[in-house]
């Protein structure tokens, strides 16, 4: 007979099938659990069903494979006989929990059922046998508020700001307590009892169904349920945003269930093996007494933190400390447990890689070396890439802060300064945010529908929930300056107020929160740079002797050792190029030279070429005719003819490349200068001639008026330069094969300042790059008039330049005959920004439209202009590099594109065998890091 699939995991006392290693197929959750049992750590025994089955649940019109039931069954027979209870049993019922558990964890945003098992007869059983009614009727409403909400849909309706259970409860307190806001553990066993008729009614009212009372068919349905979640909207927002495949699937986990409800000698907890917001090796975290784990991490209520256990359950706190110790030795990462302690005895329900901030990051990962837990190359692979700029962020300015009042205090739970508009609900933050104002999402507290709020927000806050809060872990992971838990906030959303004692705030008024301090001010304040920031970029001596700067150095150090690609990165002025220099840069790898022309004056000096340029074009049309077609007197006198009749396009255009060479020049000598040895990439003019040309009237007066022509004539001539679609044409290279005097200004001005700065004594080594290249023949055109150049600079100055050139590569053309190209390039630079642009088809200026909806469908995952698409432009990029190294095999390959800062692109450029990537200042440190790690991969 063949073998069955297995389906089903135990883990428990009489055994335990799978283990940590196990995560692709029983999910971060169900696998760690299987590893704590095997460690020997207290873990109440329960199975996983597969994320096989969650893939044969979709692909099968959500049904299940024929041998699942036999093993549930199996299972719950197992943790019957572990607990000595069984499952609807009218004397000792067991009660489980359903809860799911994917490959990567994503915190709350699937569901999970408590309490399975009660129905009206097991929950006097269980009155009757804990001898407690009060936690019997305390865990019958539970589970039927959650059952009720996951598996029969009964939720917020729109317009409602309210979970309707909630109302219910706030009503009930409000009669029997006269406080809405009281504590639920004042409720009395008779209160909870008429809680559960009420809730039973509100699932009757809005199903039209009554409660199951069958517990298998409970358990069956709670199962469904929570596969069902990996579908839901919640779960798909947030794999899109963390790239977490939908195959993947999720697991399910079915636990017999420990009770922190049992009044007071239990409760449940959430903790840290370290500080994840500071990264700080403390045990770390909070726990509720007499409450259930959701407590804990929903918010509804704010726990204590773990030290205070010390004192109400001294050995339990042992037990715990004995235990973080047990986990880090053993999993060799700060983790993130969920405990509960039942009668004073500790129960682990999960341990997970604990998410933490890029500050925390840095300084875990450096603090483990030192302690000898792990070594340097895991400590680089320890801190995300993605997250690094967090220790760049910047913090208020210290000065302001002085002068403003701080007027609450919530838990720090995202460290950073923050500061932004109040919005109350998550989709008015994000049209506030989408209108480019900056938010600050205030919430009573948070639940999963408020991401998308909290993706726009610039912080969070919340007047409830601790530092474990959903806010809190969901703003640590996305690297969101959050304050929770900040009790003095009333937050009435109705009227749209926040009030702080005598202070209130309207919806749009601004306030400010410190997440490293916890800190709430109001109104805007003032931000400063972070401590790296002052230490490298303002060389600040104390900030030098910061815990922060020095962990960040440490890292930076091992990114050096391990990484095989350089960066460089992408800057116009000696201060980029310097800040630059301070993240670690070993070049620029993208120097735009357009941006040097809308400085001061040399914009209308610029003008003044482009507006001339179509005349003078004409006359040099005339004068290659009139060249082919005379000779000698005759030739001479047309030149002459051809000169008067042309003067006024002659004298400006000319007149202003004149004008413009110095100040190129001068820019070029003060990049060379910073740059002090390194090397430059420097691009020839790229964009479409109009964009240098005033649009509105008042401008276009002002030009004439200077220039001293008619303001219609210089409408004319923008009309004239008009283009339909200018990204696809008179660009890039196309600009100095009509103009080749733009080409030579420009190569003049760059050996001329290498010259100049050489003489000085300090190396240069400038790069010419000819954008937007697709013909061979192109690049040849504009190569020979800059090695000329080069040659008669070199002689002129007598001094030997150092120099390369060479071309981008960012159309598909040149891509796909990088050999020829390679033939003339000394080097390529990917410029990928055009060349997603032009594979796709896609306006990187206009898909803003249409991308969101495209992700939203899943026709694309990430923004192709921020990530590169590996499977399209990836493959042209493939073909180059082939290419281009057939030709000439010591080819010099970069890329500039903004994806150049991102660290799954700098990842793939690693795999592609480039030198080097290039990125925007701020972002140096981002692709280090991601360049080490694709190293150490
Ligand atoms: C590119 O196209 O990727 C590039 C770097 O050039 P630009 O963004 O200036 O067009
Ligand atoms: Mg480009």
């Amino acid at each position: 007979m063949a073998k069955a699939n297995k389906y089903v995991y135990h883990f428990g006392k009489s055994k335990t099938d799978g283990n940590g290693t196990m995560k692709a197929l029983l999910g971060g959750k169900g696998a760690n659990l299987a590893e704590m049992k095997r460690i020997g750590l207290p873990v109440p025994p329960g199975f996983t069903l597969t994320t096989e089955v969650c893939s044969y649940y979709y692909a099968h019109k959500k049904s299940y494979p024929r041998e699942m039931q036999a093993q549930i069954k199996d299972g719950v027979r197992r943790m019957e006989k572990e607990m000595g209870k069984k499952l609807g049993d009218k004397k000792n019922p067991l009660l489980l929990s359903v809860r799911s558990g994917a490959r990567e964890s994503m915190p709350g945003m699937m569901d999970t059922i408590l309490n399975l098992g009660l129905n009206d007869d097991t929950v006097k059983a269980l009155a009757k046998f804990s001898k407690n009614p009060r936690f019997a009727w305390d865990s019958y409403r539970r589970f039927i508020q959650m059952y009720g909400g996951v598996v029969m849909g009964v939720d917020k309706l729109e317009g409602e700001d309210k979970n309707p259970f909630e109302v219910i409860i706030e009503k009930l307190k409000k009669q029997r307590l006269g406080n809405s806001e009281a504590e639920d553990t004042k409720l009395s066993a008779e209160d909870l009892q008429a809680l559960v008729a009420e809730f039973k009614k509100l699932v009757k009212q809005r199903t039209g169904k009554a409660f199951p009372n069958d517990p298998w068919e409970q358990l069956d349905d709670s199962i469904g349920a929570v596969f069902n979640s990996w579908m839901n909207d919640r779960a798909n927002v947030y794999r899109r945003k963390y790239g977490i495949p939908a195959a993947w699937g999720t697991a399910v986990n079915v636990q017999a269930m420990v009770f922190g409800n049992t009044e007071e000698e239990s409760g449940s907890g959430v903790a840290f093996t370290r500080d994840p917001a500071s990264g700080e090796n403390v045990f770390y975290g909070e726990f509720l007494m007499n409450a259930q784990g959701e407590d804990v991490v929903s918010g509804v209520r704010t726990p204590d933190p773990v030290a205070k256990l010390k004192k109400v359950m001294p050995k339990a706190h042992k037990e715990l400390e004995a235990i973080r110790t047990k986990l880090e030795k053993h999993f060799r990462d700060m983790q993130d447990f969920e405990f509960t302690i039942e009668e004073r005895k500790v129960f682990m329900l999960q341990t997970r890689n604990g998410k933490r901030t890029g500050l925390a990051a840095v300084r875990i990962a450096c603090e483990m070396v030192k302690e000898k837990l792990i070594n340097w190359k895991t400590a680089v692979n320890r801190v995300p890439a993605e997250q690094l700029d967090q220790v760049l962020a910047p913090i208020f300015d210290a000065a302001t802060l002085k002068k403003t009042k701080v007027i609450a205090k919530g838990l720090p739970a995202g460290p950073g300064a923050a500061t932004g508009r109040i919005y109350f609900n998550a989709d008015r933050a994000v049209a506030a945010a989408v209108k480019g104002q900056s938010v600050m999402l205030v919430r009573v507290e948070t639940s999963p529908e408020d991401l998308r709020g909290m993706i726009a927000a610039n912080g969070i806050l919340t007047a409830r929930g601790g530092v474990s809060s959903h806010a809190a872990l969901v703003a640590r992971q996305m690297g969101k300056v959050c304050v929770c838990g900040a009790a003095k906030l009333v937050v009435d959303y109705s009227k749209r107020t926040l009030t702080v004692g005598k202070l209130k705030f309207k919806e749009g008024d601004y306030v400010s929160i410190d997440g490293t301090s916890g800190e709430i001010y109001a109104g805007e304040v003032k931000t400063a740079p972070s401590e790296v920031v002052q230490g490298l970029l303002e060389n600040n001596a104390k900030a030098k002797r910061g815990r922060t700067y020095k962990n960040y150095n440490q890292l930076m150090g091992w990114c050096e050792k391990a990484a095989k690609m350089q960066v460089r990165t992408n800057a116009d002025t000696p201060e980029q190029v310097k800040n630059a220099i301070s993240f670690g840069a070993t070049g620029v790898g993208l120097c735009r030279t357009e941006h040097m022309f809308f400085e001061g004056d040399r914009i209308d000096v610029m003008r003044e070429m482009i507006l001339f340029s179509a005349n003078y074009s004409d006359y040099k049309k005339s004068l290659m005719e009139a060249i082919s077609e005379l000779s000698g007197q005759q030739l001479l006198a047309k030149k002459r003819q051809l000169r008067k009749d042309h003067i006024e396009a002659i004298t400006h255009f000319e007149g202003a490349l004149k004008k413009l060479l110095p100040f190129q020049r001068k820019d070029f000598e003060g990049m060379f200068k910073a740059l002090n040895g390194l090397p430059a990439t420097i691009r020839l003019l790229d964009p479409p001639l109009h964009e240098f040309l005033p649009h509105d009237k008042k401008q276009i007066v002002a030009l004439a008026k200077k220039m001293k022509v008619k303001p219609a004539e210089i409408q004319q001539r923008v009309n004239d330069l008009h283009e339909f679609n200018p990204m696809l044409g008179h660009r890039g290279c196309r600009l100095a094969i009509s103009y080749p005097e733009i080409a030579e200004m420009q190569a003049q001005a760059i050996f001329e300042a290498a010259a100049n700065v050489q003489k000085k004594g300090i190396k240069v080594q400038p790069e010419v790059m000819v954008p937007l290249v697709g013909f061979r023949r192109e690049l040849e055109l504009q190569s020979d008039i800059i090695h000329r150049v080069a040659k008669e600079v070199s002689a002129k100055k007598k001094v030997k330049l150092n120099y390369l050139v060479g071309t981008m590569i960012e159309v598909p053309r040149g891509a796909l005959t990088a050999d020829e190209i390679a033939e003339v390039a000394q080097f390529f630079s990917f410029g990928t920004n055009d060349l997603t642009q032009t594979t796709m088809g896609m306006s990187r200026d206009d898909s803003g439209s249409f991308l969101p909806n495209y992700q939203e469908q899943d026709i694309i995952g990430n923004n192709p202009f921020a990530v590169i698409d590996q499977t399209g432009v990836g493959q042209l990029m493939e073909i180059a590099v082939k290419k281009g190294r057939s030709a000439r095999p010591k080819i010099k390959l970069g890329i500039c594109g903004e994806h150049g800062g991102e660290p799954t692109s700098v990842k793939y450029c690693h795999t592609l065998g480039l030198n080097y990537v290039s990125c925007s200042p701020f972002r140096v440190p981002t692709a280090r890091l991601a360049a080490a790690q694709a190293a150490l991969a």
